[in-house]
């Protein structure tokens, strides 16, 4: 018994520290390889159900480490809101972002829009809007052109500042998004509790919508409290032409995911956009 206690204990100590190595390593790779060059921002066009015209575009982080190789945004966006490198990660972004989306409009492609993710974090500082109307300048850009997606994770930053930063930036034109509805705790009263103009509907009510009658119910119920708020519905993680159908039916107004497109770079979104403006 001794000895499997002891096996035990070390298994467990085996497996903290491979977990903590990880980190380590993660943190260790993760400093200076935004000057390097390793992040880039991916694009993932935003479909028009009764148009299939791709109105919008997601701008989604990705990271590819020497060392590490390509590192999924789910496993660095936490550690970077711990260490603190979101603030320039996400000033990156939106600086990229914008700077591609005014690139597009030069070329003519100027009738969709660009959405932004931002972290809870970015929200704990109160130079956020200006950073933001700052982008846009640099850009040459007015608010309109902006989509921005926050999650509920904003609820536990300071509440006055988010009001202050959400009322500002609303006033400036831009889109506010509620990403993720229905992954949290407290979607409705954080939906009561801020002025957004977009639900999207998180990936995983979508995903086994043509299974599954409960999930239909949930997102038929969701698209039609979205309505009566007067808010637009984004469904995410689109992957068959079967759950189109269905989203389509419940009065979903936009989607996005793999049926239409995975992200992709600015090149080949580029191409995708030409493409389209060609039909
Ligand atoms: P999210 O904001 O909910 O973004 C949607 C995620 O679903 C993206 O994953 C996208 O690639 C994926 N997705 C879209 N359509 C489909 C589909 O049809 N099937 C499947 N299986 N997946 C689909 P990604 O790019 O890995 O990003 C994961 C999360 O990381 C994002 O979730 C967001 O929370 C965060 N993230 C990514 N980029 C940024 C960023 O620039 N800033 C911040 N703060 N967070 C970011
Ligand atoms: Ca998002
Ligand atoms: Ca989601
Ligand atoms: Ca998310």
């Amino acid at each position: 018994a001794k000895k499997r206690g002891r096996n035990t204990y070390s298994f467990f100590t085996d497996s903290m520290n491979q977990e903590a190595a990880r980190r380590l390593q993660l943190e260790e790779q993760m400093h200076g390889a935004l000057d390097r060059g390793e992040f880039e921002v991916f694009y993932q066009p935003k479909v028009d159900v009764a148009s299939e015209c791709i109105t919008g575009v997601e701008a989604l982080l990705r990271w590819q480490n020497p060392v590490l190789g390509s590192v999924s945004p789910m496993v660095f966006i936490p550690v970077a809101e711990q260490t603190g490198l979101i603030l320039a990660l996400g000033h990156f972004v939106l600086e990229q972002s914008l700077q591609q989306l005014q690139q597009w409009q030069s070329m003519g492609l100027n009738d969709f829009t660009m959405a932004v993710n931002l972290s809870p974090v970015q929200f704990r500082s109160a130079t956020l809007a200006a950073e933001v109307e700052q982008a846009l300048a640099i850009a040459g850009l007015s608010g309109n052109s902006l989509e921005l997606e926050i999650t509920e994770g904003v609820l536990m930053s300071g509440q006055a500042l988010v009001d202050d930063t959400l009322a500002t930036l609303t006033a400036m034109g831009i889109t506010i998004a509620m990403d993720d509805f229905g992954t949290g705790y407290s979607s409705l009263s954080y939906l009561r509790r801020y002025p957004f103009h977009v639900l999207k509907i998180d990936r995983s009510f979508v995903n086994d919508i043509a299974e599954d009658p409960a999930d239909r119910e949930l997102v038929c119920a969701a698209i039609a409290m979205a309505q009566g708020l007067g808010l637009k519905v984004v469904a995410e993680g689109v992957e068959t032409r079967e759950q189109l159908r269905i989203l389509a039916g419940y009065g979903c107004d936009v989607v996005q995911g793999y049926l239409f497109s995975k992200p992709v770079t600015a090149g080949e979104l580029t191409a995708m956009l030409l493409e389209q403006r060609k039909h």
